[in-house]
């Protein structure tokens, strides 16, 4: 697809989103939708839980502390925000930044996949449960963190690698190093 047809289809989806009227209980109380940000010609994605403060008050995905652990770890193998695509599986912000309910990570999956089929990336890198969950039901991310799965969405073959999410690595030394390790990983399959 070309980039200006991406660019054009990704809009599409945000309107959708807003007009189909998605979670209702979290659009009320969220600022804006957060769809996602970087290059829509990425050959990797990241996926996330949710938007937290920052994100809801600025529309961007991962700005808050998360968000600049993420940018060092992405820097840590040569990548840059603008060389990758960003977003989470939830796309407004949940009250006081609770979890996302299963009800919610379901209603937007759909969007998941499409943008999936617009970007059309070669791996799509899952931060924490809440995303791995989806793409790779019934593992269990203390088994399989850093080690790529093929999967199949939306009718694309991709390779799912299931990494812990940065905020909860942040403050715990070990899952930090974790983290950080396997990012390295990452770079090697890239
Ligand atoms: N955590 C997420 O999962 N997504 C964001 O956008 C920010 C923090």
């Amino acid at each position: 697809m070309p980039h200006n047809a991406k660019a054009h289809a990704m809009r599409n989806l945000e309107e959708e989103i807003i007009d189909q009227n998605i979670t209702p209980e979290l659009a009320e109380q969220a600022q804006r939708l957060v769809i996602g940000d970087g290059s829509l010609d990425a050959k990797i994605i990241f996926i996330g839980e949710a938007p937290g403060k920052k994100e809801d008050e600025t529309g961007l995905p991962f700005v808050g502390a998360s968000g600049k652990f993420l940018d060092q770890l992405l820097e840590s193998i040569g990548l840059e925000r603008p060389d990758v695509y960003i977003t989470s599986i939830v796309k407004y912000r949940p009250p006081n930044n609770r979890d996302p309910k299963p009800s919610e990570k379901e209603a937007f999956w759909p969007f998941m996949v499409q943008q999936i089929e617009i970007i059309q990336p070669e791996i799509v890198v899952t931060l924490g449960r809440h995303s791995m969950g989806y793409f790779l039901p019934g593992v269990s991310i203390g088994e399989i963190h850093g080690q790529a799965q093929t999967v199949t969405i939306g009718g694309r073959t991709v390779k799912v690698v299931p990494l812990y999410h940065p905020a909860a690595a942040l403050y715990n030394g070990s899952l930090r190093q974790t983290l950080v390790d396997d990012f390295l990983k990452l770079s090697a399959i890239l």
